[in-house]
């Protein structure tokens, strides 16, 4: 067997990976970091990101750290941990200044100054960007900046399989390097796990096809509890059909919602915020106009409300909003300039994830977790927009400094254990025997349409009960599937097999936890328990799987400054 060894293996190359291998190869020179993507490195899904990175840059014209830390836990629906909420919005406006010298192009004032614009349940205009197509060039510049450091080593096109822990301890990781079709194990002292989130259980949704939950999976697999599952982002404008992301800054810039009845609905959910309300509230918001026969007929029964940006002239959608105009041009034949652009929530964000604590770090000694796969627990219920890149580079630069000085102080490797390595590879390449009868593609279907239909937007016992049901019998025919492809090079009929395992493993987290959680909060709306429920949850869902499906643990939410109150916009 190949075995590699590396002192720190980040497994993700997205904004928080390179945010922490850049992290540690400035602190520690002398560290030996691998950054292992199953992608090329700029094909992660971060460069997606669009509209925006929010941190308090003007407090000289009213913006402060407080008002931040308070608009991200009222927006949490008061889930979000406020020392984590303290300690993030402390320390992003420095890494909104370090990117700036590491060369990013943010878009500018008048005079000069980084712009900031409006984004949803924000209190002032501070989501920093460029144009849009902020993650893009956030990826770019910290690839740059990565190139100036020798003691880094890319493994791109790696399929990293398992993790592999002894004695509670990281040991290493099993991957396949796709390129050659080998298997191999990496050893190392420290990990960072930074896979993304894994909306992509969900048929329609805004998230890169990539972006499939693989790291969260694996870390339950290897009995780390996940937390929060339950809580999934439903974004409000997801282009119909294809579930393309319009960037919030469409509404930022002053796009307005229209109903069939050419109402701006809006006044009647938040009248304050209005299309600025937190994406919870407007999905809300247009699924009732859509269910009260208020939306626009779709053929495959996706209807939708209008997003109307023709007032913001061609001038202003040219200069901030162009890859909003090319995508609605090329993938719906509408020119925003002209024509509204047909929209309706799209699943977008996993606000769980691995459990950490405020450093990112997971139970087990010598892994961290940073991004979207990780749930420090600062999204709480709901996330606000422009809070998530920059929860990667504040993430991703605390886990790579704790790795760093850990690997320094920590000289052996542990050999991995070898029942879970050998585990590790029969799952792979036993795979290439089946003489399956199943169609993984048309268990992933009908994944799709089960999450779409019963955990969607709004929620309630029969639908998840049928859910669970669903995904456990799909759990069941899926090592059934026929893999088509019998090589080893770039088989990606089989990496498509373990990626549908691992989302059906979550689904199964995310619907038992929205199950047993009795109440409506931020992105979970149970329509037959329908207010938030203080007294009897608030509290964090820690998920650990068993044979017979997670059992579901709770912990106390950390409430060091505000008490819950109403949250009214
Ligand atoms: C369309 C869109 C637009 C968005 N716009 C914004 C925005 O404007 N502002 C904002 O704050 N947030 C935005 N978000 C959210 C934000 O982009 C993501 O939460 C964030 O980029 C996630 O970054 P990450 O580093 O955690 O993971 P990712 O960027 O998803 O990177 C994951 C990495 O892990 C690797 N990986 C995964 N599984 C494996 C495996 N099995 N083996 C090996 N490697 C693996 C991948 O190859 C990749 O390199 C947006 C999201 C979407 C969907």
């Amino acid at each position: 067997m190949i075995v590699r060894k590396h002192d720190v293996i980040i497994l993700g190359a997205g904004l928080a990976g390179l945010r922490a291998a850049v992290e540690i190869a400035r602190k520690n020179p002398q560290a030996d970091i691998a950054v292992v993507s199953k992608v090329q490195l700029m094909r992660a899904h971060s460069v997606c990101a669009e509209g925006g990175t929010a941190a308090c840059m003007q407090p000289e014209n009213g913006d402060s750290i407080e008002l931040h830390a308070w608009d991200t836990v009222r927006g949490a629906d008061f889930l979000c941990d406020q020392d984590v909420a303290m300690r993030f919005v402390t320390e992003i406006p420095d890494e909104i200044r370090l990117l700036e010298h590491w060369g990013i192009p943010w878009s500018r004032r008048p005079d000069g100054h980084i712009n900031q614009r409006p984004f949803g349940g924000h209190s002032f205009d501070r989501a920093t960007f460029a144009a849009d197509k902020t993650g893009f060039f956030e990826m770019q510049t910290l690839y740059d900046t990565l190139q100036k450091h020798s003691n880094v080593k890319r493994y791109d096109e790696c399929y990293v399989h398992s993790i592999l822990i002894k004695d509670n301890t990281f040991s290493g990781i099993a991957a396949w390097d796709m390129t050659s079709g080998e298997f191999f194990v990496m050893q190392g002292k420290a990990l960072i796990i930074a896979t993304g989130g894994a909306c992509r259980m969900y048929g329609f949704t805004t998230y890169s096809l990539t972006a499939t939950g693989d790291g969260i999976a694996m870390a339950y697999r290897a009995g780390l509890p996940l937390k929060d599952l339950e809580f999934i982002q439903f974004h409000p404008t997801g282009l119909v059909p294809s579930g393309i992301l319009i960037t919030e800054a469409a509404r930022g810039e002053g796009g307005y919602l229209f109903n069939s009845n050419g109402e701006r609905f809006m006044e009647k959910y938040a009248a304050s915020k209005m299309e600025l309300a937190p994406r919870d509230i407007i999905s809300r918001a247009e699924m009732t106009e859509i269910e009260s026969g208020r939306g626009y007929d779709e053929p495959t029964g996706l209807d939708y409300v209008h997003l109307d940006l023709r007032h913001l002239g061609a001038d202003k959608i040219n200069e901030r909003l162009p890859l909003i105009r090319e995508v609605a041009m090329r993938f719906d034949f509408i020119d925003p300039i002209f024509a509204p652009i047909p929209v309706r929530p799209a699943a977008h964000y996993t606000m769980g994830g691995i459990h950490t604590n405020l450093d990112g770090a997971t139970p087990v000694e010598g892994i961290w977790v940073a991004g979207e796969a990780a749930c420090v627990s600062l999204h709480g219920a709901n996330r606000l927009g422009s809070n998530s890149t920059a929860e990667c580079l504040v993430w991703g630069k605390i886990t790579g400094d704790n790795a760093a000085r850990y690997v320094s102080q920590r000289k052996s490797y542990i050999d991995p254990p070898g029942e879970a390595t050998r585990e590790a590879e029969s799952s792979i390449f036993k795979r290439f025997n089946s003489a399956g009868t199943e169609n993984a593609y048309a268990i992933r279907n009908e994944l799709h349409k089960t999450m779409d239909t019963k955990a969607g937007v709004f929620r309630a016992e029969p639908d998840l009960e049928d859910a669970l049901r669903k995904i456990r019998e799909l759990k069941q025919r899926l090592p059934h599937a026929k893999v088509a492809d019998s090589g080893h090079i770039y088989n990606t009929d089989l990496i498509n097999i373990f990626e549908i395992e691992n989302l059906l493993e979550l689904s199964e987290v995310v619907v038992a936890g929205a199950l047993a959680r009795k109440e409506s909060r931020g992105a979970h709306a149970r329509r037959d328990y329908k207010g938030r429920d203080d007294i009897n949850w608030l509290k964090h869902t820690l998920a650990y799987r068993t044979p017979d499906g997670p059992r579901l643990e709770y912990i106390p939410v950390a409430i060091t400054m505000w008490n819950p109150v109403e949250r009214k916009y």
